[in-house]
C-alpha cells in the first residue's frame, strides 16, 4: 500500500508495511533478525540495505503503518518514547536554544529538556497552555525554538487547541511538537491540526499489550525527517526487529481497543461523578470537563485515561491505589488491562518540586478493556473503603 492512500483507518492500520512475503507468500511479513546484509559487489546493496542499525525491514515496516495512521510522509522507530524526544530535540535544538513547555506532561519528558539538556545550554519554560494570549507574550519574551505539548494531558487531563497554537508559534517561526501517545493517531492526528512532528511512547495504546517498550516521531518535512534520521542512525538508539514487529502487531488491533477503552473510561468517569469520596473527575468525555468542547472538536473520542482527585487527600489516594482489585498498581498505561498509577511518587516523582508537581490527592486509572461492569465495581468498592 503506498502513503496517505484514501482506505479508512483499520484497513491502513493492517495492511501498511505488510505485503505478503515475496518467497514463500507469507501472510505476516517475517521478523528480520539479520544484523548484516550481503552486498553483490562491494557497495552493491540489496534495496538500500546495509547494516541494521541503519536500516531494517522489519523497523521499515513499523514506520510505513505509522506515518500512514498519523499521515505524516517520514515516521522514524526508536527504543523507547524518551530515545524519540532525545533524538528529536537533538536534531532541532543549539546551545542557547529554549523550549517552552505545557505545564503538565509526562515526568520524563520535562526531566529529560531540564536535567540532560539544561547541562548542555538549554532553557526550558513550563506554562500554562490554555492560556493563548499567555503564550503570545511568552514567545515574545523567549523567542523558543520549539513548542512542546500534549493533550491530553498527564495526568491532569487538560485538553490544549493544537490548531490555535500551531497558529500563533508558526507566525513566530516555531517548532511544533506534539506528544500523542494519549489519544494515538485513531482519536487525533496533529498534523492535520498543524503540528510539525508528533512523538510517540508506543509502550502505551500502540503497543498496547504492555510487553513492548518503544517510542516514535512522524513528521512531514523531508528536511528535518533527513536531520533527525541522520541522530537515529549516528546515536543509534532505533527499535529491535522483535520489538518492532509487537508494535505492529498490536497497532493492527488499535482501533477496537480503543473504541473499548473510550467506552470503558466512559462508564467509569460517569459511576464517580458525584460520588463522596471523589472531590473532581478528571475525563474529557464529561460535558463538565472544561475541556470538554474542544476535545470533541479535535478528537475523535475521549479516550481511556480518567484521574481522579479524591476529597480525602494523599491518605484517601494511596488506599484508593492499594483497594482496587482489577485494576492493577502499576507504572505506564494504554495497556488492554487496567492499571491505577499513583503520579506524585510513581510516575511523576521526578517533577517533585518543580512548577509540574502533582496534587498528592490525584490518583490516574489507565482503563482496560475488561468489561465495563467489573471496572466500575472494582472503582466502587476502593471507594467504598477509604
Ligand atoms: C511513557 C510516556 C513517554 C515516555 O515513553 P517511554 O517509552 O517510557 O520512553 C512519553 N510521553 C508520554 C505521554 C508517556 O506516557
Amino acid at each position: 500500500m503506498t502513503t496517505n492512500d484514501n482506505h479508512g483507518f483499520s484497513t491502513r492500520a493492517i495492511h501498511a508495511g505488510q505485503t505478503p512475503d515475496e518467497t514463500t507468500g507469507a501472510v505476516i511479513p517475517p521478523v528480520h533478525f539479520s544484523t548484516t546484509y550481503a552486498q553483490d559487489g562491494i557497495g552493491g546493496l540489496r534495496n538500500g540495505y546495509e547494516y541494521g542499525r541503519g536500516t531494517n525491514p522489519t523497523r521499515d515496516a513499523l514506520q510505513q503503518q505509522l506515518a500512514e495512521l498519523e499521515g505524516g510522509t517520514h515516521a522514524l522507530s526508536f527504543a523507547s518514547g524518551l530515545a524519540a524526544e532525545d533524538a528529536l530535540l537533538r536534531a532541532v535544538l543549539e546551545p542557547g536554544n529554549h523550549v517552552l513547555m505545557g505545564d503538565d506532561v509526562y515526568g520524563g519528558t520535562h526531566r529529560l529538556v531540564r536535567r540532560i539538556f539544561g547541562q548542555w545550554g538549554i532553557g526550558l519554560t513550563t506554562m500554562d497552555f490554555s492560556d493563548l494570549d499567555g503564550v503570545r507574550t511568552m514567545i515574545g519574551q523567549l523567542a523558543p525554538k520549539v513548542l512542546w505539548l500534549e493533550t491530553p494531558s498527564n495526568p491532569l487531563m487538560k485538553v490544549t487547541d493544537v490548531a490555535a497554537l500551531a497558529e500563533i508559534a508558526h507566525d513566530a517561526g516555531i517548532l511544533v511538537v506534539v506528544d500523542n501517545t494519549f489519544a494515538t493517531p485513531y482519536l487525533q492526528t496533529p498534523l492535520a491540526l498543524g503540528a510539525d512532528v508528533v512523538v510517540h511512547s508506543t509502550t502505551k495504546y500502540l503497543g498496547g499489550h504492555s510487553d513492548v517498550v518503544g517510542g516514535a516521531l512522524v513528521l512531514n518535512d523531508d528536511e528535518l525527517a533527513s536531520r533527525v534520521g541522520f541522530q537515529q542512525f549516528a546515536a543509534g538508539a532505533v527499535s529491535g526487529p522483535m520489538d518492532a514487529w509487537l508494535t505492529t502487531r498490536g497497532i493492527k488491533t488499535l482501533a477496537v481497543r480503543m473504541d473499548r477503552h473510550c467506552h470503558n473510561a466512559q462508564a467509569v468517569a460517569e459511576a464517580m461523578v458525584g460520588h463522596a469520596g471523589v472531590a473532581r473527575v478528571l475525563y474529557p468525555g464529561l460535558d463538565s470537563h472544561p475541556g470538554h468542547e474542544l476535545a470533541a472538536r479535535q478528537m475523535r473520542g475521549f479516550g481511556g485515561m480518567v484521574s481522579l482527585d479524591l476529597t480525602g487527600g494523599e491518605g484517601a489516594a494511596r488506599r484508593f491505589c492499594e483497594s482496587l482489585e482489577v485494576f492493577t498498581l502499576a507504572e505506564s498505561l494504554g495497556g488492554v488491562e487496567s492499571l491505577v498509577n499513583y503520579p506524585s511518587e510513581m510516575t511523576h516523582a521526578s517533577v517533585r518540586g518543580t512548577a509540574l508537581e502533582v496534587p498528592a490527592s490525584i490518583v490516574r486509572l489507565s482503563v482496560g478493556i475488561e468489561d465495563a461492569a467489573d471496572l466500575v465495581a472494582d472503582v466502587e468498592q476502593a471507594l467504598a473503603r477509604l
